[in-house]
């Protein structure tokens, strides 16, 4: 019998994995790609704007420290196209932190493998998936389509956000598609980023420089699906062109480096987030726009609060697979996700179009923004994941 089996080794089932070892449980990682093929740079290109808050989980989980050189974020430039305001957050207004750090999701992954590997309490199973599920009182009973049976006394799901493992459990879910595809690619520069993150709210869709490390900087850029799909058949130097009159002169000579990958984007929400002895976390619960980069940050915040309500009930005795327990998870989860999902799809909303009275109000608005400190901060405070009810782990304590 397994405490616990995770569905899914990306970035929120992995820290999971981690995360439970540490508090004393024997967990299985079940994940449908072979060895190794999540690092590659080939299979991701993101990189991912990671928060102070998850920052703290990632450090508590001994993550973060084997992740080499990182890239700060220490300013915020977000502007509206051809709009004369923009919004300028400075992390010295909030502290003396930098609202958090541009990382690679393959290396988070590398050392999120590396992390797993030194847990002798982690079994990785893969390549494989689930096939059926059982339930029983004290127990869940899992097939996998190697045809191996698992018994654990919980299942997380944390299969991202076409969940095959949450369509099987039948848990409905809210979705919607944007029309929207993001380009994702990296950029060699010959002038220093200073740590500077750029968003530039286009009417097709938002535009994102995310300052990495060594003169280089991740590109997001949105555009309908049918326009994206014609720019992923041009060339770099075609793409560079266009690229250029958007980035402006400040990165001073700039190249692609590297593949371009995309992703059609998608609001997902779970109508519940559990079932006797099973949970969903991470992209598989709730995904979001990009938008706001919060998506991984959002997970992280689940990792944290699973590994406190399950540590919690472990500490006094109790079944920490029980009800009560998840729902408890449930409740803390369900309403921050909600809001952040309302917040990104407002915000994508807003910015892509560009009906003249909606414009003239959001460039006013971004002024206003802009001039006002106590506003200014609360923004920042919720951008590093320094807000709402902070489960242990986000505030520098073990789960
Ligand atoms: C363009 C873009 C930019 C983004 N930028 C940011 C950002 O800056 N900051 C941020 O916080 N978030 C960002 N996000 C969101 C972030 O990438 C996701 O929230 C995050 O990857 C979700 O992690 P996950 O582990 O839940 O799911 P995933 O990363 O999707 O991982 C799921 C894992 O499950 C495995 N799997 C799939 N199906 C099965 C199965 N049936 N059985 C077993 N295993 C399975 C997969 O192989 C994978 O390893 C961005 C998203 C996009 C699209």
């Amino acid at each position: 019998m397994k405490d616990v089996v995770i569905i899914g080794s990306g970035l929120i089932g992995a820290s999971m994995a981690v995360s439970l070892a540490k508090i004393g449980l024997d967990v299985a990682v079940v994940e449908a790609s072979p060895a190794r093929a999540n690092t590659q740079t080939s299979y991701d290109g993101r990189t991912s704007a990671v928060a102070q808050g998850s920052v703290r989980v990632l450090s508590a989980l001994g993550i973060w420290q084997r992740l080499g050189d990182l890239s700060p974020i220490n300013d915020i430039r977000v502007c509206d196209n051809g709009g004369r305001f923009y919004v300028h957050y400075d992390h010295r207004e909030a502290g003396d932190e930098p609202f958090g750090y541009i990382v690679e999701n393959r290396l988070v992954r590398m050392a999120q493998e590396e992390a797993m590997a030194a847990q002798s309490s982690i079994e990785m199973i893969q390549p494989d998936s689930v096939k059926s599920i059982e339930h029983e009182p004290s127990h869940v009973v899992i097939t996998l389509e190697s045809g191996r049976v698992l018994n654990a006394r919980l299942m997380l799901v944390a299969d991202g956000k076409f969940s095959g493992t949450r369509a099987l459990l039948g848990i409905a879910v809210r979705e919607m598609t944007y029309g929207q595809t993001a380009m994702v690619f990296t950029i060699e520069h010959s002038l220093a980023h200073h740590g500077v993150a750029v968003e530039r709210f286009m009417p097709a869709g938002p535009f994102a420089l995310l300052p990495m490390t060594h003169q280089r900087t991740n590109v997001v850029w949105a555009e309908p699906d049918d326009m994206a799909a014609h720019m992923m058949t041009l060339s770099d130097d075609e793409r560079l062109q266009e690229l250029r009159a958007r980035v402006g002169g400040h990165l001073g000579e700039i190249s692609i480096a590297g593949g371009t990958h995309s992703y059609p984007l998608k609001l997902l929400h779970a109508h519940d987030y559990i079932r006797p002895r099973i949970a969903l976390i991470g992209d598989a619960a709730h995904a979001i726009h990009p938008i706001a980069g919060q998506g991984a940050n959002l997970g992280y915040r689940d990792v944290a609060v699973m590994s406190e309500v399950i540590a919690d009930a472990a500490r006094v005795g109790l079944d920490w697979g029980a009800e009560n327990v998840l729902a408890h998870y449930q409740q803390w989860r369900k309403l921050d996700t909600l809001m952040m999902t309302s917040a990104t799809d407002g915000l994508n909303r807003l910015f892509s179009n560009s009906i003249r009275p909606i414009k003239i109000a959001r460039d006013l608005g971004l002024g206003v923004v802009n001039r006002m400190a106590p506003a200014k901060r609360l923004l920042m405070q919720n951008a590093m994941g320094l807000t709402g009810d902070l489960p242990r782990m986000m505030k520098g304590q073990a789960a």
